[in-house]
């Protein structure tokens, strides 16, 4: 078996250790013994739905975002939006998330439409959200990770929160919620990397895109020691320094 890492603007949208979490579902698949690669899409590229098994897409500042946007706004938008539909498992962190939306409006430039297929939509706010955030969510138990961002994240009636905020600000500081799920779309503000430290959601990743591809996979344990470790040790932190 392998697996097929589309990363989505590996180059343009890449920050807070955002590339942590492509290595982290190469090497989980490659510890399993099944072949990992990893393929960028940038600017200028054509997405091929067939290509990939699972896609990442990580956070960028406005710049970034508005030459993003501009590239997703004909046919390969709505063939990443095509592909997220039919099922394929999709983690997008801050900006990325944001772009699978309806709109991401900056502070001082017109609204960047995104693609549509999260029922979501990003306004910038006045300050910004920085720091450690830990969330409870019922499919992947707690969560942690670090956001870093301005907009203001509200869900539609379309998506399902990823969890509840126990400590930090999730989509927009008010209604305690953090990310979205669709199908086997997961948006999130937690960058950190993110899928290192929860390897909960790197491998429902991994069984997802094989699943697709291969028929009902189950993957194989693997000693998660250090990982626990890293997770436990940054919960234990994030909630001793918010309180
Ligand atoms: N434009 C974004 C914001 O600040 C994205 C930031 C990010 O991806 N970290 O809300």
């Amino acid at each position: 078996m392998e697996l097929r890492i589309g990363w989505l603007y590996g180059h343009e949208m890449n920050i807070y250790g955002d590339r942590g979490n492509v290595m982290c579902l190469a090497r989980r698949a490659e510890w399993r013994g099944i072949g990992a690669h990893v393929t960028t899409i940038g600017i200028g590229e054509r997405f091929d739905p067939c290509a990939h098994d699972v896609l990442f897409w990580g956070g960028g500042q406005d710049r970034e975002q508005i030459a993003v946007a501009a590239d997703l706004s004909g046919p390969k938008g709505a063939a990443l939006a095509g592909a997220i539909e039919d099922g394929m498992p999709i983690l997008a962190v801050c900006g990325g998330f944001q772009l699978l939306g309806h709109y991401y409006r900056p502070h001082d430039r017109p609204e960047l439409p995104g693609i549509g297929v999260l029922d979501v939509t990003s306004v910038a706010g006045d300050t910004r959200f920085i720091g450690n955030v830990v969330v409870d969510s019922p499919e992947f138990g707690v969560l942690v990770g670090f956001e870093n961002h301005s907009a203001r994240t509200f869900l539609g009636t379309g998506v399902s929160p990823l969890g509840v905020v126990r400590t930090g600000h999730g989509n927009n500081g008010q209604d305690g919620l953090e990310g979205a799920r669709y199908r086997n779309a997961v948006g999130t503000y937690l960058h950190g990397s993110l899928l290192p430290k929860n390897p909960a959601v790197a491998d429902w990743l991994i069984q997802t895109a094989l699943s697709r591809r291969y028929g009902e996979r189950e993957l194989a344990p693997l000693n998660d020691a250090h990982e626990r470790r890293a997770h436990d040790d940054v919960v234990a932190r994030a909630l001793a320094l918010a309180h």
